[in-house]
This record gives structure tokens, C-alpha cells and sequence, in this order.
């Protein structure tokens, strides 16, 4: 039986870790550079502009630009996509009396919930668990709070350069000193065109890297610094899509089970959320961890499944998709963190880090929270005009004294656990849960994803009707992916693999990237590629590639996920 990580890819993190190379009156200087404009980037952001405009010496000290963030999508939130339904706890704690709920652009707080345990034609309720009961928490689309953060933000101060993908992390007497940014305008073969940009070296006195899910530099940065944690980190795929409906959604509604099969040799964990979004839109998705064995699984398609179920079909019925939309969540929960959460001139947070309660599906409430105490961390350190290497430590002390801690800390082994079936693995995880934690029933270490042997049940899915259920091709048109078909390939892979792994790769891969070629005179298969379909959602990097960062400003432009 092949594996994935059997077949890895040509990459390295040498080749990802420089010296700045720019004359030093050329390379662009800032105080606090952060990697990207997502809840965790844009909260740090947010926190160290009101602790400047409090110590305005400090400010000063830092120069011309005191914070900047970059951020590879067009825009803040264009790289955003969530279920989204948020914890207020840390939007709160960041705002303070600055800004209540009601300033925010949410869809307001969740109604009421079910949850269902579906069959192919039933749809059992189930008494929500508590994992799962959301009363209290607000409903939100991320990409729309990434824009409104990025505007607060602003406000505050910070720097934000969009359409910037932070490519090799610069790392000089063994401190981070910033990072390169990736060159603009090379063809397929690397040559220069036209339009040729060259990336700059942008140097700060504390980077953070909030690049979220598969964060390519947070990667690089904890081979280069031996940051990994106890467990290797395993991920989910989500794709999820808004629909314009005809009718209201009153709840919140999870399901489980179907079209999931429970069976342990297939090991396929995950469930669907279906969540309204004001009175005329809903939006739905589907989580499967990408631990799952079968190479023909394909995420995209099982949501497209999931919406001819008759109670998922009402829903939508006389409404129009409006957009689509995947990516990955970090689900190893509390022992894949990282071992430390700093190293000299470098913070982690969000899901780069790993930040996820996957039982409850969240991380927006981490992401927010680390964000804000990254930057309390780095102010600290520059207010005292520290340079030790320990300098952002206090960072690490301040994470495990928060809730992201202890959030963690209770659900620890919960993902785990479903390693062993749906039901044993249900059971489990409710004993976890009633007990808050404290059954401690032996740890079991989480399996890297690319480490699962293949198998291949050649499952089928239904054919698309253009109106309820799509193919591929036509989900990528709706992210607003606008890649130059010309770019370099940014996607490392082994090309020359055993079908198996191809197939999985191909149906994996929800934006059609990957096909399986001709097959090769020692009986692998050669895998083609269509990189400008790419929608960056990291999963490639789950099961045995690796995604780097395009050219800026490339991929989805997600405006309502
Ligand atoms: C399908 C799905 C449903 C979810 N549902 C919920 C939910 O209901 N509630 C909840 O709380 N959480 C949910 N989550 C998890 C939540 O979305 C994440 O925890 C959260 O977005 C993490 O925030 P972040 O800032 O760490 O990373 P992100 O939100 O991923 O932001 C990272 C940003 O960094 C940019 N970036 C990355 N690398 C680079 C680079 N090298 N250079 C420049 N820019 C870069 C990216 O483009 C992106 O804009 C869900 C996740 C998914 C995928
Ligand atoms: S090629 Fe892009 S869209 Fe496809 S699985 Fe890899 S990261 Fe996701």
C-alpha cells in the first residue's frame, strides 16, 4: 500500500531561510512586521496601534513605519474563508469600550441550533453537545471581518501592503531580521517579463507570523529554529460555499455522519455546518480530516453530495450559489503546538501555530486573542529596548496563562480519538467532554496525515447539474481565483508517483490542479499540473506536497466566505 509521504517533495527549508541580500539603504524598514492580514495579523496589528498612540516615544523610536502587515491576497479578507461562527470572548478583550458588538459587520448572534445525524435519506436530531452548542457566539464572514479589521487597523497606524507574499524568512546571528518578499512578473520558466518586479527585504526589530493554516515561512521557521511540537500537526480540508436563498435559515445546523462513511479502514472524520447569514443568504460547508485512506475521496464533491439530502436541499431550494470557497484547519489540537511560540525576533499565532479547537470547530477567538497578546509581548520588549533572544518569551507565558491555553488543554486528545472509528471515537470524545477534560484516557499521538496507507474504494459521486451541485472547474470560477496561467508553478510535488498517490492527489486537490499523465516505463504516473487553479488551501501540504506562496495578489478573491 503506497504513502504519501513515501514520495516527498523537492523542497527544502534551506532554500527558504536568506540573509537580507539588498543594500542596506535599499531594504525597507519597519518596527513590527507581521505576515498576514488575517484575524491573527490584523489583531496584533490593531493592539499595537493603541499601545503606541499610548506611548508615542516608543512609536518614534520605531521610525517612519512602526507596524506594517503583508498580506499575499488582493485585499485584507480576500484570503479569508471560515464557517463563521465566532466566540466574542477575544473581539471583546481587543476592542475593550473602543467598539461594542453591534459596531462589528456580523449577521448578527446565533439564533437557536440543531444538529443531525444524517443517513442518505434521514435526518436524526440529536440534543446538541456542548462542544457544539453556540448560544452566545455571532455569526460572521470572515473576509468581510478581515476588511474591517484591515480598516481599524489602518486607523491605527499600521502599514498594510496587500498583493505581498512574504517568501523566505531573513534570518541574520541566528535572529529573524524580517523577510523577502516574493518576486512579481516571471513567466512559467522563471524569466522575467515585462512587468518584472523583484521582491525587497523587509526588515523589522519583530516579526510575527500569523499566516495562518500551512503558513509557508511559520513551516520554514519551525524546522529552522526546532520548534516542533511533541505530536505532528494533521489537518481537515473545508470547503464551503454561500448560497442567496429563498427562504430564511433560522439556526445554526451541524450534521454528522452521512455522506461520511463510519467504517474505521476508511477513517473519515468530520461533519457539515450550515449557518444563515442575515435573511437572504446561508452559507454551507463541509469538514473532512485529511487522515481519511480512500485516494478517490473528494471533499468537493461529498458537499455537492451532501446538498441533494432532502433536509439540505429545502434549504437551498429556489437559491443561487454566490460563492465557493476551501481551505485547511490545523486540527492536532493541544499536543501538535509548537514547543515554544517564539524564537529571536519571532512571534507565531493563529492557526500557524496550530490555535483550533476542533471539537468546536473555532479558532477566531485564538487567532484574535494571540494576535493581541503577541503584540502586548513585542511592545514589552521594545518599550525596554530589549535585543536578548529571550526577549519574546513573555509571549509564550502569556499563551499559557490565557484561555487558548486551557481551551486546548481540555480537548486535547479529542481529534485523536476518532483514529478509532466513528463510534468508539464518539464515545470517547463525549467522556472527554462531560468529564471537561480530566478523564485522561492514556495520550495517543496524532499520525501525520501523508502517512496513511492508500487504499482506493473507486467511489463515485453524482453528476453535476450546474444548479445544486457543480464540478470543480466551475467552483474555482466562483472563488474569484484570477491566477495568471503564466506564473511559475508554485506547488512542489514528487511528479513521478504510483497511480494511487496521483489519483489521491487529483481527487484530493478540490480545484482540479492535479491530473493523473501517461503512465511511466517503471509503472508510475506522471502527474500534470494547472497551478493557476489553485485556491491555496494548503491541503497538498497534508498529504505529501507542499504549497509555497504564488506571486502576490494571486488565488481566490473571497468577499462573503
Ligand atoms: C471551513 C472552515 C470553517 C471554520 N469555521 C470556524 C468557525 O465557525 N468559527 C471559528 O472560530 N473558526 C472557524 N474556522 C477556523 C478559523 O477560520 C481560523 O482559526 C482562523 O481563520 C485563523 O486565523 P489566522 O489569522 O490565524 O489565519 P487566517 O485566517 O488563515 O489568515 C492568514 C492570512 O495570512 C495570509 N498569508 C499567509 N501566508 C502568507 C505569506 N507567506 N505572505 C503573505 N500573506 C500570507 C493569508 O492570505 C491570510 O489572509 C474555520 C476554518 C475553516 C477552514
Ligand atoms: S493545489 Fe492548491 S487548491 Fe489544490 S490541494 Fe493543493 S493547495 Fe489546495
Amino acid at each position: 500500500m503506497s504513502r504519501p509521504s513515501n514520495f516527498p517533495p523537492p523542497f527544502s527549508t534551506a532554500d527558504y531561510v536568506a540573509e537580507p541580500t539588498d543594500p542596506a539603504d535599499e531594504r525597507i524598514e519597519v518596527g513590527v512586521l507581521i505576515v498576514g492580514a488575517g484575524p491573527a495579523g490584523l489583531a496584533c496589528a490593531i493592539r499595537l496601534g493603541q499601545l503606541l498612540e499610548e506611548s508615542p516615544d516608543v512609536a518614534e523610536r520605531l521610525g517612519d513605519v512602526p507596524v506594517a502587515v503583508i498580506e499575499k491576497g488582493k485585499q485584507p479578507g480576500s484570503h479569508l474563508l471560515s464557517g463563521a461562527v465566532v466566540d466574542p470572548r477575544a473581539l471583546r478583550r481587543l476592542f475593550g469600550n473602543r467598539l461594542r458588538m453591534d459596531d462589528l459587520p456580523s449577521y448578527g448572534e446565533v439564533p437557536g441550533e440543531s444538529v443531525y445525524l444524517l443517513t442518505r435519506r434521514t435526518a436524526m436530531p440529536l440534543p446538541p453537545p456542548p462542544p457544539m452548542r453556540n448560544h452566545g457566539n455571532w455569526i460572521f464572514s470572515i473576509s468581510q471581518l478581515g476588511r474591517f479589521l484591515g480598516e481599524r487597523a489602518e486607523e491605527g497606524g499600521t502599514m498594510i501592503l496587500p498583493e505581498t507574499a512574504a517568501e523566505k524568512l531573513l534570518v541574520s546571528h541566528g535572529r529573524v531580521v524580517g523577510v523577502r518578499t516574493g518576486d512579481k512578473g516571471r513567466n512559467r520558466d522563471g524569466g522575467e517579463l515585462g512587468n518584472f518586479e523583484a521582491g525587497s527585504d523587509l526588515v523589522a526589530k519583530v516579526t510575527v507570523l500569523a499566516e495562518g493554516t500551512q503558513g509557508h515561512l511559520t513551516g520554514v521557521a519551525l524546522d529552522r529554529f526546532d520548534l516542533r511540537g511533541e505530536d505532528p500537526q494533521v489537518w481537515e480540508l473545508g470547503v464551503k460555499e454561500v448560497w442567496k436563498v429563498a427562504k430564511p435559515l433560522d439556526r445554526v445546523i451541524h450534521t454528522l455522519g452521512w455522506p461520511l462513511r463510519t467504517a474505521k479502514k476508511y477513517r473519515e472524520f468530520g461533519g457539515s455546518f450550515i449557518y444563515p447569514l442575515g435573511e437572504d443568504m446561508v452559507t454551507i460547508g463541509l469538514v473532512v480530516g485529511l487522515d481519511y485512506r480512500d485516494a478517490s475521496l473528494s471533499v468537493h464533491d461529498l458537499l455537492q453530495e451532501l446538498k441533494t439530502h432532502p433536509k439540505i436541499r429545502k434549504i437551498l431550494e429556489g437559491g443561487e450559489r454566490l460563492e465557493w470557497g476551501a481551505k485547511t484547519i490545523p486540527s492536532g489540537g493541544f499536543h501538535s503546538l509548537p514547543r515554544r511560540l517564539h524564537a529571536p525576533g519571532l512571534l507565531l499565532c493563529g492557526d500557524g501555530a496550530g490555535m483550533v479547537n476542533i471539537p468546536r470547530l473555532k479558532g477566531i477567538h485564538y487567532a484574535i486573542e494571540s494576535g493581541k497578546l503577541a503584540a502586548e509581548a513585542a511592545f514589552r520588549a521594545l518599550q525596554r529596548g530589549e535585543t536578548p533572544a529571550s526577549a519574546l518569551s513573555s509571549y509564550d507565558d502569556a499563551v499559557r496563562d490565557s484561555f487558548i491555553w486551557s481551551d486546548l488543554y481540555e480537548v486535547r486528545n479529542m481529534r485523536q480519538v476518532f483514529g478509532r472509528g466513528f463510534y468508539v471515537g464518539g464515545a470517547l470524545a463525549s467522556a472527554m467532554t462531560v468529564s471537561k477534560g480530566r478523564i485522561e484516557i492514556g495520550k495517543m499521538r496524532a499520525e501525520p496525515d501523508a502517512d496513511q496507507p492508500l487504499l482506493d474504494s473507486n467511489v463515485s459521486y453524482p453528476a453535476p447539474d450546474g444548479k445544486l451541485t457543480f464540478d470543480k472547474l466551475s467552483s474555482v470560477f466562483a472563488s474569484g481565483n484570477k491566477t495568471r496561467d503564466d506564473q511559475p508553478n508554485h506547488i512542489k510535488i514528487e511528479r513521478r508517483v504510483p497511480r494511487e498517490v496521483a489519483e489521491l492527489w487529483a481527487h484530493m486537490c478540490p480545484a482540479q490542479v492535479y491530473e493523473v499523465g501517461p503512465e511511466e516505463s517503471d509503472g508510475t504516473v506522471r502527474v500534470e499540473l494547472a497551478p493557476s487553479n489553485c485556491v491555496q488551501c494548503g491541503a497538498i501540504t497534508a498529504k505529501g506536497g507542499r504549497l509555497t506562496p504564488p506571486e502576490g495578489g494571486s488565488g481566490p478573491e473571497y468577499t462573503k466566505t
